[in-house]
Order: structure tokens, then sequence, then C-alpha cells
């Protein structure tokens, strides 16, 4: 896709501040400093437009970019950071389920996965919570360029035996480094526009 435009418009904290205009959302899980961030700012060649940090967990809130004045991106806070109180970790959970399970403009999910390690249990319980939702998700298996090619094969294979992806659901391997995956991303994500 030809990005011409590519605004960020809110952090959102909470329902109220999402975006009313009824475009579709396609939203971004992942644990935290998977490369969420790397990953909008590949699709839509900005160096810089979704923050990346080294500094993982800290962002509570749902950032959402629109694209092309055509759809958002939906950079949800990312799960499993230990450094976080019980007491933000049941407000995050709260958001996202509130997200999740009643957003009707959501069309589906990039479940971000760091293809150099197996998925963890917080990627396999992600997943299958999207999947007892019945919402479309579209793992991304990044990093790719971190691991040599000889072993990629490998490694795919053993995220799709642990995450037991369904037939119907895409896994795609990418790398924001050299921008392997992204007409392959670019074209799964337009399908469900
Ligand atoms: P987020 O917290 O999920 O948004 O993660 P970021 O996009 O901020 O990325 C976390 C770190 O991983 C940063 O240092 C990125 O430069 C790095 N990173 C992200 N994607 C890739 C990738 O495909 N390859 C490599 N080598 N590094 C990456």
């Amino acid at each position: 896709m030809k990005v011409s435009r590519a605004d960020f418009v809110i952090s959102a904290v909470s329902e109220k501040q999402y975006p009313n205009d009824q475009l579709p959302e396609i939203a971004l899980a992942g644990r935290s400093n998977v490369g969420k961030s790397s990953f909008i700012n590949t699709l839509i060649q900005r160096k810089n437009l979704a923050r990346t940090s080294a500094k993982p967990g800290k962002t509570q809130t749902l950032n959402y970019y629109r694209i092309n004045e055509q759809f958002y991106f939906v950079d949800v806070p990312g799960y499993g950071y230990a450094k976080v109180s019980k007491q933000d970790r049941q407000k995050w959970a709260n958001m996202m389920e509130n997200y999740f399970e009643h957003r009707e403009v959501l069309k589906a999910v990039l479940l971000i996965i760091d293809i150099r390690h197996d998925p963890t249990q917080n990627d396999i319980q992600m997943y299958d919570y999207l999947k007892y939702h019945q919402l479309p998700v579209i793992v991304v298996a990044t990093k790719l360029d971190k691991i040599a090619k000889g072993k990629r094969t490998k490694h795919l294979q053993r995220a799709i035996n642990l995450l037991e992806l369904e037939k119907e659901d895409v896994m795609i391997p990418f790398s924001s480094q050299t921008g392997e995956g992204k007409n392959e991303a670019w074209q799964v994500v337009k399908s469900f526009l």
C-alpha cells in the first residue's frame, strides 16, 4: 500500500477517547519490546511515528495511528512486563478485554512474536484468547534478521506448533531491519479492510 498520510491521533486511556469515525481498526498485540512500534514504522515508512523505546511496558494506552484516512493501526500496550504493579496489571487487563471483546470496528489482530525465541506462555495465552473471541489473528514473526537463514524454517515451524496455529491463520516472517515480509503484511492487512 502506498502510504500518503499517517497521523498519530491519540494515546487513549479510556473508551471515551477512541475515535468514533467508524474507520476499520487493525490492532497490534505482543509482549513489551517485541517490535510493535518498529513494525508500524516499517509499514508506513516513517522512521519514528510510532514511538520505539528501550524502556518497555511504560505505555498503558491504546495508541491510534490513522493511515491514509482509511483505517487505524492500534498499538495496544504490551503484556508480560514483570515490573508493573498488580493494580496496573488489572487495569491493563480490563482495558484489553473491553477493547478486544467489544470494539466493533476491530477487523483483525496482528500478534507480534519474536522469532528468535519460542512463543512465551503469554503469547500462547493471547493467541488462544483472540481465537476464543473469534477475532482473525495474523501472527507476525519479527526480528527475522537475527536468525541465520538456514535456521529460519525451524524457528517458524516451532512457533506454528507451539501456538497450535489454525489453518485459517497466517504467519508472516518479518524484519523491521530489512523490510522482509512488508509486502505480505500489507496484503494481509488490506484483505481485512
Ligand atoms: P515495542 O515495545 O513492541 O513497540 O518494540 P519496539 O518497536 O520499540 O522495538 C524494541 C526493540 O527491538 C528496539 O530496540 C528495536 O530497534 C528492536 N527491533 C524491533 N524490530 C526489530 C527487527 O525486526 N530486527 C531487529 N534486529 N531489531 C528490531
